[in-house]
């Protein structure tokens, strides 16, 4: 399937083929915790992924052991996608900014993030 999706005011656009999302991920990390998003529960290949950023809107965090790279847009302060620790060059996509699927919608799976080390 063809996925659009982009951050609250637009700045940070993006597109990806997938598998179609039938359900979701949350983490249970201390900042998944905080932002309570559902995410895709497969990754998205560099190769498929199509972003768009404009005003240089792009920004990241990392913390920990600072493999896993989660961003926000500098302007609306959305969290869009991450790149996980376990596939640091791929995508980990934030389904509520989904323009096909409502987060709400999708039974969710729980990941322990909490317990890594
Ligand atoms: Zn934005």
């Amino acid at each position: 399937m063809h996925y659009t999706g982009h951050c609250h005011c637009g700045a940070v656009t993006f597109a990806f083929e997938s598998e179609p999302i039938q359900a979701g991920l949350r983490c249970k990390c201390s900042l998944c915790e905080r932002k309570g998003a559902t995410m895709t529960a497969f990754t998205v290949a560099p190769a498929v992924f199509k972003l768009t950023v404009t005003d240089d809107a792009l920004a990241h965090y990392r913390f920990g052991d600072l493999t896993a790279t989660h961003f926000f847009c500098k302007r609306c302060g959305i969290y869009p996608f991450h790149q996980p620790a376990s596939q640091p060059d791929s995508y980990r996509i934030n389904i509520g900014c989904l323009d096909q699927v409502n987060a709400s919608d999708l039974p969710f799976e729980v990941y322990d993030g909490a317990a890594l080390p």
